[in-house]
């Protein structure tokens, strides 16, 4: 019997990997709040191995900078020994090769500290779902980079900010979707492209404040897409994702 076939939907068992005690009593917190009773803790890698492996929690949250191994080589060792529930990375590292290497080691998803707590809990209920729904083994790290990549889960603006605000970014989002349907329509065109870099910086600056963390993370991927000098393909690929972003969040808000 896999380990995700225990599992008892009304009430899953999560084991919360972190060395750093204010992220523990936060991380701990969060959950109680959200109603998960069964909270497990580890805070170090050798002490994450033998509690997922005893008690086959149906989510583990594991932290990449642990002081005894890193988190990377935990999800590694607790892939080979068929340990198959979602596990998530937590880390301070932004870079796109961070995530990756999470990603390669057999993470399902990777989320940056300092956590996004409006979307956080979303994104935990979706991973849970995944075990809810599973028939088969989870999906491996690279199937949940494609799904990261197409899922468009519409996200709410923060609750705190007031209703001026929202509206302003409301139409502002419309106003730039045009712009960016254009230049869409010119890619070819340096000054079009110019106009894309100049809305994803602005984005990147400004959708944290919203609460919009999926917002924030294709904005950053398509701005350094540009300070990269990534090919036109990529750089078209991603703003199309941007686009389709921004419509969601204004269909889903206003
Ligand atoms: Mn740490």
């Amino acid at each position: 019997m896999s380990a995700s076939e225990t599992h008892n939907p009304a009430d899953p068992v999560v084991l919360i990997v972190e060395d750093n005690r204010v992220n523990q009593l936060l991380l701990i917190e969060k959950f109680k709040k959200q109603g998960f009773s069964s909270v497990l803790l580890a805070e170090n890698g050798q002490n994450a191995l033998e509690l997922a492996l005893k008690k086959k929690p149906q989510l583990v949250l594991m932290d990449i900078q642990l002081p005894d191994m890193s988190g990377n080589a935990v999800i590694k060792r607790l892939r080979d020994s068929g340990f198959s529930n979602p596990i998530v990375a937590l880390s301070a590292d932004t870079l796109a090769q961070d995530r990756e290497r999470s990603l390669a080691a057999g993470a399902n998803g990777y989320i940056t500290k300092p956590i996004d707590f409006n979307v956080f809990f979303d994104r935990i209920d979706g991973y849970l779902r995944k075990i809810n729904a599973a028939a088969g083994p989870l999906a491996t790290g690279d199937e949940a980079a494609a799904e990261d990549a197409s899922g468009l889960r519409p996200e709410r603006i923060a609750a705190d900010v007031s209703a001026a605000a929202k509206n302003i970014f409301i139409s502002d989002g419309k106003e730039k979707l045009h712009l960016l349907a254009e230049a869409l329509a010119h890619a070819g065109d340096p000054e079009q492209m110019a106009r894309i870099k100049a809305i994803a910086h602005e984005y990147k600056g400004s959708a944290g404040y919203f609460g919009l963390g999926g917002l924030e993370r294709i904005a950053r991927e398509l701005d350094s897409g540009f300070s990269d000098q990534a090919p036109p393909e990529h750089l078209v690929r991603l703003t199309r994702r941007l686009v389709e972003m921004v419509q969601a969040i204004i269909d889903e808000n206003q």
